[in-house]
């Protein structure tokens, strides 16, 4: 353990604790029935935030508050031009109180305080991007139906989107989602994690400063049982965008069925990085520990998988390892630390279960594989771990982990390695390192994966769709397709000039 790079506690002063409550129809309020909930930091054990807790009263009191503004109209037709300028003047409050918000981000969830701000910033740039698309809305126009018909396909805003959120990028994944659907034209209702429901308030204060209509974003704060249960099944709801664990999206698909309401699901993953022996060996060192140690591992793009080719594997396996043991991990208020807090001690246990059992079954812990206490508090981190000597079938190997452990298996052939990554449940990115571009582009094309990087790892950008194959989810967020979720297609025959439609009438020459 002292052989690694351990970041005391920075003492850093924090503000008082944060009140969340409820946005509903322009108002923020209490549970109907008064209860709430605290957060403590998981870094410092501190109290960090007292949140309203709602129940289905609140829930029902939101979905009311969105359906009627989206049935009232003035949004949903307003012009794209003056919808961009509230979100282009959200981008400018963030960014205003981007320190604000990013200490809140890092104390609820124990992120370093350096990725909460990347992770501010980036939210900012999607809400300036998301401002360029609500004026690009735009259908087709079909003048080839004959000569007395034109058609006309519009694009139209799906109505009341219901919006659940996971806790490891609580800013950047609300962002995602609700600018694209303002864009469009909808309403929504949106539910934080009960871990970390602060920054989400925020974002609804900024909301109201740019000048949102009343009821067009209504905040529920509280557990997935009932609230998020109610923005699942509840009729008045058109669509529900949830990004979570593939388990819970399986039940929010279920729950939504009983009225057939679009469903759009960012689940979990379990990313393969394929690398080949002719790879960079230092770059790709470098970016497979940015991958498995980057928000902890608590990230659904997190490499967690590395598929090294056998006669490179000794070599990348000790340039990962020196890596690790330099990773700054402990207190995320130090700008220094890269590697924060595990977000509870639940989770910590669930991180720790899969290492000792690949331990127990005969895997071997190359540097790391315990957690750790500081301050009297915790064990609140985990070590950066390296584990190798796998069975592709070990749990450690094939499940999310979602914390900073690495697993490494080996092949021999593309094949193999295809066969490995697409045996997974999951699809949401692969990564493949090698200077052959063919070898790159062979890979990109036949694995089953949203996302493909090549020589690189989890760059992102507003402008390329994000989304997973298989158990990792459905729909895409992000670009014009994470616009496209939010809009229906309505198709508007006209008849033009003075012909009638030729049936009874017009056959018997009456
Ligand atoms: P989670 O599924 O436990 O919870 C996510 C949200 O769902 C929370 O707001 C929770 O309160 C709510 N919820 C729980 N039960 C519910 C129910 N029955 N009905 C409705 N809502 C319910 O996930 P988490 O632990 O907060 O986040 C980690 C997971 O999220 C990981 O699996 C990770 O891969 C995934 N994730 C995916 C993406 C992506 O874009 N694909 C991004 C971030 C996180």
């Amino acid at each position: 353990m002292t052989e690694m790079t351990i970041i005391p506690s920075a003492g850093v002063a924090t503000p008082a604790p944060f009140t969340g409550r409820h946005l509903i129809a322009g108002a923020w309020c209490d549970s109907a029935d008064g209860s709430v909930s605290k957060r403590h930091s998981p870094a410092h054990g501190t109290h960090v935030s007292t949140s309203a807790k709602g129940g289905a009263a609140d829930a029902h009191a939101a979905i009311a508050a969105a359906r009627a503004a989206f049935d009232q109209g003035d949004w949903a037709f307003s012009s794209g031009a003056s919808r961009a300028a509230i979100l282009l003047k959200v981008a400018e409050l963030i960014e205003r109180d981007l320190d604000r918000i990013a200490l809140l981000e890092t104390l609820e969830s124990g992120k370093p305080i350096s990725q909460a701000k990347a992770e501010i910033g980036g939210a900012a740039d999607l809400w300036r991007y998301a401002a360029s698309l609500a004026r690009m809305i735009h259908g087709d126009s079909h003048n080839s139906l004959g000569p007395d018909m034109l058609g006309v396909v519009l694009k139209e805003p799906i109505g009341v989107v219901s919006m659940i959120t996971p806790w490891n990028f609580p800013f950047l994944i609300v962002s995602q989602k609700l600018p694209f659907a303002l864009a469009a034209g909808c309403t929504a209702v949106v539910k934080p994690s009960e871990l970390t429901p602060s920054t989400t308030c925020i974002l609804g204060e900024l909301l109201i400063e740019a000048g949102l209509p009343a009821g067009v974003l209504n905040i529920v704060l509280g557990f997935g049982d009932p609230v998020g249960e109610v923005l699942s099944t509840d009729s008045r709801v058109d669509m529900i965008s949830f990004t979570g664990s593939t388990g819970v999206g399986k039940r929010i698909s279920a729950a939504a069925s009983g009225t057939l309401k679009k469903v759009s699901l960012e689940l979990g993953g379990k990313n393969p990085q394929v690398i080949f022996p002719d790879a960079d060996l230092d770059q790709a060192a470098d970016a497979i520990t940015f991958g498995v140690y980057f928000n902890a591992g608590e990230c659904c793009n997190s490499g967690s998988r590395i598929i090294v080719h056998e006669d490179v594997a000794e070599a990348l396996t000790e340039k990962v390892v020196a890596l690790s043991r330099r990773v700054p991990f402990g207190d995320p208020l130090d700008p220094a630390t890269q590697v924060g807090a595990i977000i509870s001690p639940e989770h910590m246990a669930k991180i720790d279960g899969y290492v000792q059992a690949a331990v127990a079954d005969g895997a071997r812990v190359a540097i790391g594989g315990a957690a750790f206490g500081v301050d009297g508090v915790g064990p609140q981190f985990y070590q950066p771990t390296v584990v190798t000597d796998l069975r592709p079938d070990m749990p450690i190997a094939c499940d999310e982990v979602f914390g900073p452990v690495l697993a490494v298996l080996t092949f021999k052939t593309l094949d193999e390695a295809l066969r490995l990554c697409n045996g997974a449940t999951y699809g949401l990115s692969a990564g493949v390192w090698s200077k052959d571009m063919s070898t790159c582009l062979s890979f990109a094309r036949r694995v089953h994966a949203g996302t493909v990087w090549t020589n690189t790892w989890m760059d992102g950008y507003p402008e390329m769709p994000f989304g997973g194959f298989k158990e990792s989810g459905q729909g895409r967020e992000l670009g014009r397709y994470g616009l496209e979720e939010f809009l229906e297609v309505k198709t508007v025959q006209m008849r033009i000039g003075d012909t009638r439609q030729p049936w009874v009438a017009s056959s018997q020459g009456l």
